[in-house]
């Protein structure tokens, strides 16, 4: 069916429901009804409630597959970023299927450790890694710190030589290639607090390599997340290969160069480049270089793998406007507040008048919080009903990772699903555990 995927109307957007899941390969309708691989979407939420997050099994790994069929003609090592999607069992699915780890945090690489991850193919990104970060990493022998300043370079030599180890390092350069995406997701402008200057890599190199107990193995850059186009990529990439060279007339060798995450994924009807276009865009480039390569994809792995299911418990429309609340909201997935991001919501069954805008009224999809900035669609023509199951899609990434208990509101249930199976991966926080760590004020 070729139907397209949006109809913006006076009165709103209306996202045709079988033409959005063309696009996403772990959901489709049967006999009307949601499914994700072969779970039905009821049978989840019968076993499971809501607000649930849920994430296809084959779909997290179908696109890890893509990327190292995409590079297999070079040595590459493909470290998910953990933050994107950090439970442990789509750690452990990954890790499986032998991925590499990027992490922010000494808490990241525990969850990679406890679900089977491997530290030697773990890098440590962050700008502000502390000394008992940098301990942890060194004593479970991480793969590489990427390093973004030489406050963290002298520090990462301090610890490494208290415990008479080497501490392998990578710069994270920033490359100063504008991303074109959202300002809060862009990260290799120069007036952005990520990595070391273009101009100052080399020295810096330099000062490393004078350093008693760091052993410099790479070089990194990450300009951004969300990136449709693969013309900022190559940029990058030509700046970070010329100062490869530069390294290299200067007897610094290395062994990998680390071009960082970024790939941007298809929320409802944007276009961004295929894994392999991207791969046919940077190949040729990179096997002159002979060096290994390492990619730290989050969102392009998880997005599209995972859904938030939400039910409708009021509608309330008004003189202007039409509200669903529904029992999801900003604490659960804060990305439409956050940034601005339009994702899409379609039912998980169809109604029977057919899937059209007839039928349908304008109206905002906003959670219980009290606070204006809560809502996670605006003006989408659907046709609701209190008691509704409705799922917000491209959730896998950047949801539960960024989801609070604001309000007091316990975190959502996480399910995973393969073929025909289903099961829970994270039980719903309970109210009691909000507060069992809170102590009265004993006076
Ligand atoms: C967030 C992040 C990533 C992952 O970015 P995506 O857009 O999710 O692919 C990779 N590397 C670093 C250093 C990051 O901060």
């Amino acid at each position: 069916m070729s139907q397209s995927v949006t109809t913006q109307t006076e009165q709103g957007l209306y996202i045709n429901p079988e033409a959005l899941t063309a696009h996403l390969p772990a959901l489709h309708y049967q006999n009307d009804a949601l499914h994700m691989e072969q779970v039905s979407i009821t049978e989840v939420v019968k076993h499971y409630g809501t607000p649930c997050y849920v994430y296809s099994k084959q779909a997290i790994l179908a696109v890890y597959q893509a990327y190292t069929d995409s590079f297999a003609s070079l040595n590459h090592q493909i470290c998910y970023a953990v933050k994107a999607n950090s439970n442990l069992a789509v750690l452990g699915v990954l890790a499986q299927a032998g991925a590499g780890f990027d992490i922010v945090s000494r808490g990241e690489l525990m969850r990679v450790l406890a679900a089977g991850g491997e530290a030697s193919r773990v890098v440590f990104s962050g700008v502000g890694k502390t000394y008992s970060d940098i301990e942890y990493a060194l004593n479970q022998s991480i793969g590489c710190f990427n390093v973004e300043s030489i406050s963290e370079l002298t520090l990462i030599n301090d610890v490494a030589k208290a415990l008479d180890k080497s501490a392998p390092i990578s710069l994270r350069v920033n490359p100063d290639v504008d991303a074109k995406t959202h300002p809060y997701i862009s990260t290799g402008l120069k007036d952005n607090k990520f990595g070391i200057a273009h101009e100052d890599a080399l020295v810096v190199y330099q000062q490393a390599a004078k350093l008693s107990h760091i052993n410099i193995v790479g070089i990194d850059c990450h300009i951004g997340s969300q990136l449709t186009e693969v013309e900022p990529f190559v940029a990058a990439l030509d700046k970070v290969i010329e100062l490869v060279h530069s390294l290299g007339k200067v007897g610094i060798e290395l062994r990998h160069i680390d071009l960082g995450g970024g790939l941007g994924v298809r929320y409802i009807d944007e276009t961004p480049v295929s894994i392999d276009e991207f791969a046919n865009a940077l190949l040729p480039k990179l096997s002159k270089l002979g060096l290994t390569v390492f990619f730290e994809p989050g969102r392009s792995i998880v997005a599209n793998a995972g859904i938030l299911l939400t039910q409708v418990d009021v509608l309330k429309p008004t003189e202007h406007k039409n509200f669903a609340i529904v029992d999801a909201a900003m604490n659960d997935l804060i990305r439409p507040a956050l940034y601005q991001a339009e994702m899409a919501v379609i039912p998980s069954a169809l109604p029977n008048n057919g899937i059209d805008t007839e039928g349908t009224q304008p109206w905002d999809i906003v959670g219980a919080i009290c606070e204006t900035g809560d809502f996670l669609a605006k003006d989408r023509l659907l046709s609701l009903a209190t008691g509704d199951v409705l799922a917000i899609t491209g959730a896998g990434a950047y949801g539960f990772t960024m989801s609070s208990n604001y309000n007091s509101r316990p975190r959502a249930s996480e399910v995973m699903v393969a073929d025909d199976r289903h099961q829970l991966i994270r039980k719903r926080e309970s109210i009691e555990a909000l507060y069992a760590d809170e102590v009265l004020w004993q006076g």
